[in-house]
């Protein structure tokens, strides 16, 4: 078909008008899209940074819930006395045994202290994965586990069963109620333990029975949990240190404080320690605090809804290494269905809970490569993405989610550090201040070094620059059942 010059000049201009409306219908779609997302984010951003306001809200919302549950009144902090009212201060010397009972493992340790102070010359640990038929077997059984451990590792390393019973450290970290630094009261088990005749119980006493049948010459002095484990082993290497730190799969913190401000110790019966030892561990269980000014949004409240224990433990939802990836997830998972974040369709991918894990988030915000090769890399490894949807715009909103959220949990941990700083004096009110440490332990603090510095950023804020380089923020490693052996180290010191 032949077409005559007009109506090829009028097909023309219509095929001309057709592109260049498609190709302003396109630009207008994509506006639109960038223009939905960057709402999203401005939300973001105002929802998950805090001001220098919000975050004292929170401290003194913090200071006073911590009052509150050492007055015994009802609180979201609980402030349990852990009746340890003697740290090391590194100069412990001679060799010692721990037990540490965590999750899916135990540990033994067996450490050797020098004459200097604050020294190790010798550390030897073995960990053991706990058999499945342990976790629902008789609580003596599984004491019974632990102490041959205990009992075949000592003989490897030289302890012999003649000499006097040696005090050894007990990290048991599951509720119990203490009643001395080395009794204690089970409350209930958790993660999947399951065993019958161990709530209620001493689990000291459980191990000190568990150790006897096996001959093993040992005397448990002292039964902890992680957070004062981390408090002893800070207190070791560095006599500064007045508060221990939690930051790995949950989060935890316990202090010194003054045994005139624990109501529970005035109800108790005295045991005359009190002159000597002005000073107990109290552990805050910090995990479940909350407060109006506690920065909960919509993402938290959904992930809340779905977890087994909803409704508490919301501080360490919105901190710990179990959920920042998933938040995340979350987060940008609502950036992919209400903005269009990876195109019209939603990666399914995506919907998987848990599948952003707090390693990769840390690996995504501090991600530095050209066009973010890594956050690219991440998202199509961990979730799975088509890297033809990973874009570099796409990968700069994922890693600025990421950003958000990692930082939201150094800044609300800064801000209850700073409260107790404050309920210790060591806040910069009381003038000279004292150095002070806080030990930290935990695999998001060890591995997320970006983490590290935010969590410095935000104390210097709350504090001030110049009380904050008071202020040392320092990782101690296996915190748990080195603590247990250095105050094993010096409970045994002070009865010898
Ligand atoms: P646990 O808390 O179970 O005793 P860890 O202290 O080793 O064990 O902490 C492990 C947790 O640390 C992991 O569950 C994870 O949430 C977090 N984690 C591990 N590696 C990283 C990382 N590179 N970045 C951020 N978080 C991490
Ligand atoms: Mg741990």
């Amino acid at each position: 078909m032949e077409l005559s010059a007009r109506e090829y000049t009028v097909l023309a201009a219509a095929a001309g008008f057709c592109s260049v409306a498609g190709v302003g219908y396109l630009i207008q779609r994509e506006y639109r899209r960038w223009r939905v997302l960057s709402a999203h984010m401005a939300q973001y951003y105002a929802d998950f940074s805090l001001s220098p306001s919000q975050l004292m809200d929170l401290r003194n919302d913090f200071i006073e819930e911590a009052r509150k549950g050492l007055r015994g009144e009802k609180s979201t902090c609980l402030m349990a006395p852990t009746m340890v009212d003697i740290l090391p201060d590194g100069d412990e010397v001679g060799e010692y045994f721990a037990l540490d009972i965590g999750g899916t493992n135990f540990r033994v340790i067996h450490v050797t202290l020098s004459m200097d102070k604050g020294e190790v010359v010798h550390v030897e640990m073995e960990d053991n994965a706990i058999p499945e038929e342990y976790f629902t077997c008789h609580g003596d059984m599984l004491f019974d586990l632990l102490a041959s451990a205990l009992v075949d590792f000592a003989k490897r390393h030289g302890r012999h069963s003649d000499d006097r019973p040696l005090p050894i450290g007990f990290c048991f970290s599951f509720p119990c109620t203490h009643t001395a630094i080395g009794e204690a009261v089970m409350v209930k088990l958790t993660k999947k333990f399951e065993n019958e005749g161990m709530v209620g119980q001493d689990p000291a006493k459980g191990l000190q029975r568990a150790l006897d049948r096996q001959k093993g010459n040992f005397k448990v002095a002292a039964l902890i949990n992680d957070s004062v484990g981390t408090l002893a082993g800070g207190c070791y290497v560095d006599a500064d240190t007045k508060i221990g730190v939690i930051l790995g799969t949950g989060t935890n913190a316990c202090y010194a404080e003054q045994r005139s401000n624990i109501a529970a110790l005035a109800k108790g019966r005295k045991n005359g320690r009190e002159q000597q030892h002005p000073l107990m561990a109290i552990n805050t269980e910090w995990g479940n605090f909350a407060a109006p000014s506690s920065p909960f949004t919509d993402i938290d409240r959904e992930l809340d809804e779905e977890t087994p224990n909803a409704g508490s433990h919301r501080f360490e939802k919105m901190v710990s290494g179990m959920y920042l990836g998933e938040l995340a997830r979350r987060a940008i998972l609502r950036l992919a269905e209400q903005a269009q974040l990876f195109g019209p369709e939603v990666p399914p991918q995506l919907r998987e809970p848990w599948a952003l894990t707090s390693a990769a988030l840390s690996k995504i915000d501090e991600d530095g490569s050209w066009l973010l090769s890594t956050t690219a890399r991440e998202l199509s490894e961990t979730l799975g993405l088509p890297a033809a949807l990973c874009t570099h715009t796409t990968c700069l909103r994922v890693k600025q989610v990421c950003h958000l959220v990692a930082r939201r949990s150094a800044a609300v941990v800064a801000a209850c550090l700073a409260g107790l700083l404050q309920q210790i004096d060591r806040d910069g009110a009381h003038t000279p201040m004292a150095p002070t440490t806080i030990a930290v332990d935990g695999g998001l603090f060890e591995h997320y070094q970006a983490y590290r510095a935010y969590l410095r950023e935000y104390l210097d804020q709350m504090l001030g620059k110049q009380v904050s380089s008071l202020v040392k923020i320092v990782q101690i490693r296996d915190a748990s059942s080195m603590g247990a052996a250095y105050l094993a180290a010096a409970i045994d010191e002070e009865t010898q």
